[in-house]
């Protein structure tokens, strides 16, 4: 790591701690959304195999025509069934596995519990693992 980097990170640290940084991740939120949602579109169905998979700007779930599958737009993600949203769950464990923060660190970052991050990042690592 450079010098440079390592200088950001502990500027970064210091910000988070002090309570000056919170983010919003909404707008990433929408778009990893939109993301998935295009990739169910173009991928085959898991239930039944045809690539007739259907979705709409407004449902969470996403639907197969030919089988009426209708799992939620992030079944199969590492993004399924957090109590965070989308945005939060890959930035906690971009910064994380990176090894740029603490759990305790992020926690704060993303206006979280540390109970909840610590479980959405255990979770995405054994996906990420699988
Ligand atoms: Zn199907």
């Amino acid at each position: 790591m450079s010098s440079t980097e390592s200088a950001f990170g502990g500027m970064f640290r210091q910000l988070i701690e002090l309570g000056v940084i919170e983010i919003n991740t909404e707008p990433l939120d929408a778009r990893i959304e939109r993301r998935l949602k295009q990739f169910w579109e173009n991928t085959s169905c898991p239930r039944c195999g045809h690539q007739s998979i259907m979705t709409w700007e407004k449902h969470d779930r996403v639907r197969c025509r030919n089988c009426e599958f209708k799992p939620v737009y992030t079944h199969g993600t590492p993004f399924h069934e957090k109590h965070l949203s989308c945005g939060e769950v890959l930035l906690a464990f971009t910064l994380y596995a990176d090894t740029l923060l603490s759990i305790n660190q992020i926690a704060p970052l993303l206006g979280r519990a540390y109970k909840t991050v610590h479980t959405a990042i255990r979770e995405a690592e054994a996906a990420v693992q699988r």
